[in-house]
This record gives C-alpha cells, sequence and structure tokens, in this order.
C-alpha cells in the first residue's frame, strides 16, 4: 500500500528518493517549479535535460509522459519530469494530467525509488482548478499500481494544502 502524506511547503526543499517536476515539453526550464528544481538543482539536471533533447525527445517531452534525470543538487536521487495539460475549459483533458501522474510513478518504480515527492501538476501556469487538480491526482495515485511506498505531495500554499487534505479521508 502507497502512504499518502501532504506538506505544505517548498518541493525543492524535500529530502526523497524522486522529485516530480511540472515541467513545459522543452525540459529547458521555465517558471514555477520548473524555474525552483533547475535552480536547486544546478546544472546536472538541465545537461541531463539537454542530452534527452538531443536523443529521444528531439521534439521535446510530450504531455502526460515522464522522463528521469539526475537530481544534481537537490537531496534526492532523481528528479522525474512530467508535462502536464494547460487547463482547457472546451476540452477535457484529465486523462492527460492523471497519465502525468500514473507515468511518473512508472519511472519510479524502474528506478527503484520508494519516496516521491509531487507538486501540484497543471495547477500553475497552466491554470488547472486546484481542486479538480487535487482530486485527479490523489484519485490516480490511489488507483495506481506502485511499489512506491510514499507519495508526498508537496503544496506551495494553505489553499492547495487545504484542496488536497478535503480528497484524504
Ligand atoms: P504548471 O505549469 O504545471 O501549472 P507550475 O510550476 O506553474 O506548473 O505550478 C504547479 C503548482 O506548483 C502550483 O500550484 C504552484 O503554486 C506550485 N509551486 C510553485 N513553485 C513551487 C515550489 N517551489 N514547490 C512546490 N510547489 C510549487
Amino acid at each position: 500500500m502507497t502512504r499518502i502524506t501532504l506538506v505544505q511547503g517548498d518541493i525543492t526543499r524535500q529530502s526523497v528518493d524522486a522529485i516530480v517536476n511540472a515541467a513545459n515539453s522543452s525540459l529547458l526550464g521555465g517558471g514555477g517549479v520548473d524555474g525552483a528544481i533547475h535552480r536547486r538543482g544546478g546544472p546536472a539536471v538541465l545537461a541531463d535535460c539537454r542530452k534527452l533533447r538531443a536523443s529521444r525527445f528531439g521534439k521535446g517531452l510530450p504531455t502526460g509522459q515522464a522522463v528521469a534525470t539526475t537530481a544534481g543538487d537537490l537531496d534526492a536521487r532523481w528528479v522525474i519530469h512530467t508535462v502536464g495539460p494547460v487547463y482547457s475549459t472546451s476540452e477535457d483533458r484529465s486523462g492527460l494530467l492523471a497519465s502525468c501522474y500514473r507515468e511518473s510513478l512508472k519511472r519510479a518504480d524502474e528506478l527503484g525509488a520508494r519516496t516521491v515527492a509531487f507538486p501540484a501538476v497543471s495547477t500553475g501556469i497552466y491554470g488547472w482548478p486546484m481542486d479538480d487538480g487535487a482530486r485527479i491526482a490523489v484519485t490516480t495515485v490511489r488507483e495506481a499500481d506502485t511499489a512506491v511506498e510514499e507519495v508526498r505531495f508537496v503544496l506551495f500554499d494553505e489553499r492547495a494544502h487545504e484542496a488536497f487534505a478535503r480528497q484524504l479521508p
């Protein structure tokens, strides 16, 4: 059974096996969680991302997929980069958002990661409503078939923390 825990804070300050990055498809950095991870992870993370762009992901990482790199100077062994969907009112993209959590846990299992920290993917710059983002995140992790022992959702502010807390018993 995977334990789900909630923490309010900065995901780059977590000590876990793997930290999930709410990346963009370029894999070359951006704002929000992505910017913070590259700042604190240092050049080794970016160097790995550039290698991925030069090899398997020449056109970038597709939405809903996940790929691992070194964690550089972060207190983790790996960063798992996943690209959330941009929220849309005209199209239901929740399958893609669920896929981010599922694919990230698959990469974690392949690596043997036992503790994984997730941000609330897509709920920042990509505009996903927090309550719905929290619902998809918690439901997908609960239903996942994974050997990960702890999934830690790291929520930046109180509003996000409360939204995730409402999804747990
Ligand atoms: P996206 O582009 O997928 O929306 P963002 O990084 O903009 O990704 O935001 C995702 C969520 O992470 C938002 O709820 C945002 O408030 C939060 N966030 C931003 N920085 C951090 C951080 N350092 N640690 C944890 N959560 C963060």
